[in-house]
């Protein structure tokens, strides 16, 4: 499922696998750039949450290095100052060493602090720091970050290590706090598969944004814009617009709705780049999509319903079946792999498409009124 419970809160999916993956062999090749090669640095992780990070990143560190892991706790001192921290595990031997620490996430930049403090009088050769996740707006330190992965907002975020209340660390990839969660749902399918129809009833029941790329395209031809002019050529072939000119106008289209509870995306992404666009584009607002609805439909059926509104719909790559037809390649070789790319995160739900229009929305609500 794609929310998931902790505790008392729930938390949305926001960073996959995948896209930490990238982060962090990012982060591997520029500590690598910088480093002498026959320097063998010590890779110090701060324990807890650090763990998953650090593993993957030695994984992905090919050269000699040693790793080792440090603890800061904090006991009730008996100055004034009430809470000393003071770091478990620290090994002698650092003088004359390169150490680069890993930190999972950055925010106030206390614990770097303390980190900073202890090694000052440790005469170490030089001391680096690398972490996983950065948040800028809460950051109040004039210390250092040498390398961050991935900034992101202030909120709550648990997995790959990071926990709530003691749980959600064995999660293999980063979910978000929610309150109010938005519905970002991919409303997916062959042409003709009613995505359009049931957009359009769906988006008035769950009170969504309705998006669909081939009306925005639609739009533009009719008012003959530069956008509609350079669509034009492509659509009426039944090929794909190309991905650069649907990417940001999808972006636009979003951008218009600051205040939405969520988006119904109707005929977008269709390409494994629209789909990482996408998740990129919505990570950095904090949100993510919540899952792929997919009509399903056999194709024999597809073409006849596509003849037919081609009959009144106006639409020139509706009314001739060699335009169909492309129209279907296009789909088969470049969109239909993103019932992968979707099942990968879990979340990939398929829908009967077969029937009245009423019971396929009936069945759609199911999906919708889960995620
Ligand atoms: P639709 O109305 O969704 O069937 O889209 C009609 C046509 O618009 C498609 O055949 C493409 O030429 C173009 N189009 C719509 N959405 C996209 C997209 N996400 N990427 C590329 N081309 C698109």
């Amino acid at each position: 499922m794609a929310v998931i419970k902790i505790h008392d809160k729930y938390f949305k999916p926001y960073i996959s696998e995948e896209r930490l993956n990238k982060y962090i062999e990012n982060l591997v090749i520029q500590v690598k750039e910088d480093l002498d090669p026959n320097e063998v640095p010590i890779f110090i992780g701060i324990l807890n949450g650090c763990f998953m990070f650090v593993s993957d990143f030695v994984k992905k560190f090919d050269r000699p290095c040693e790793v080792s892991f440090v603890k800061l706790a904090s006991y009730e001192g008996t100055t004034s100052t009430g809470k000393i921290k003071h770091l478990v595990g620290i090994n002698e031997g650092l003088k004359g060493r390169t150490i680069i620490i890993l930190e999972d996430i950055i925010d106030t930049g206390n614990t770097l602090t303390e980190i900073y403090n202890i090694f000052k009088d440790k005469q170490v050769k030089e001391l680096k720091i690398v972490t996983l996740f950065f948040k800028p707006d809460v950051f109040k330190k004039e210390l250092p970050i040498d390398y961050i992965g991935k900034s992101i907002p202030d909120k709550f975020i648990v997995g790959y290590g990071l926990d709530y209340n003691g749980l959600g660390r064995n999660l293999t990839s980063i979910y978000q706090l929610t309150d109010k969660k938005m519905k970002n749902i991919v409303l997916f399918g062959p042409p003709g598969a009613g995505k359009g129809t049931q957009a359009d009833r769906l988006k008035d029941k769950f009170d969504l944004k309705h998006i669909s790329t081939g009306d925005v395209f639609r739009y533009n031809i009719k008012n003959n814009t530069d956008l509609g002019v350079l669509a034009k050529s492509f659509m009426d072939k039944g090929d794909l617009v190309p991905d650069e000119v649907t990417i940001k106008m999808l972006k636009e289209e979003v951008e218009r709705f600051p205040d939405a509870n969520g988006f119904i995306f109707d005929g977008f992404p269709r390409t494994i780049s629209q789909a990482e666009a996408l998740d990129a584009f919505l990570e950095d607002k904090g949100e993510s999509i919540s899952g792929m609805v997919a009509l399903e439909v056999p194709e024999d059926l597809l073409v006849e319903r596509l003849l037919e509104r081609g009959k009144t719909s106006g639409r020139p790559d509706d009314q001739d079946e060699t335009k169909i037809r492309n129209r279907f390649n296009e789909y088969e070789t470049k969109t239909a792999v993103l019932k992968d790319y979707y099942q990968n995160q879990n979340k990939y739900f398929g829908v009967n498409g077969v029937g009245s229009i009423e019971e396929i929305t009936d069945r759609l609500s199911e999906v919708f009124n889960k995620l």
